[in-house]
């Protein structure tokens, strides 16, 4: 009573030229794909069988994982940053002036770098404003 089932279709090595399941980013979801190179015993390179896409083999397993810790903390750009700042901060915009003192949370109109919002005092003389261009530090109280 043994079934002689070497040919099987649904035990398959990973090799070369065989079919696995891997996530496709280009169908945003785990499909069938055809194995095109191997490191040690795991696929390496694929390509969908869906869509076409060749890419690097990303196991699905953990995937979702990994999206998750990447939504938890997510990476803004200066310019994503400067946008919450700025909503974040209410009150008038003032004009920059090294002469100037300025609270955590004041908007700025700078002359070169535009509109800001002060993030930080490093000093009492130096405030930190973040600009659409990214954080400077700019004297004040002078
Ligand atoms: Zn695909």
């Amino acid at each position: 009573m043994q079934t002689n089932s070497a040919r099987s279709k649904t035990i398959q090595p990973a090799t070369v030229g065989a079919e696995t399941d891997a996530m496709c980013g280009k169908c945003k979801k785990a499909t069938r794909h055809i194995i095109l190179a191997m490191v040690g015993v795991k696929p390496s390179r694929v390509e969908c069988k869906a869509c076409g896409a060749q890419h690097a083999f990303r196991s699905t397993k953990g995937a979702s994982s990994r999206s998750r810790a990447a939504a938890a903390v997510p990476t803004l750009t200066p310019e994503e940053a400067w946008t919450q700042a700025m909503r974040r901060a209410d009150g008038a915009t003032i004009r920059y002036l090294t002469s100037g003192h300025f609270e955590v949370g004041q908007r700025l109109a700078h002359p070169t770098f535009g509109d800001g919002v002060v993030v930080a005092l490093s000093s009492p003389t130096v405030c930190e404003v973040m600009f659409n261009t990214g954080t400077k530090k700019l004297l004040m109280g002078r």
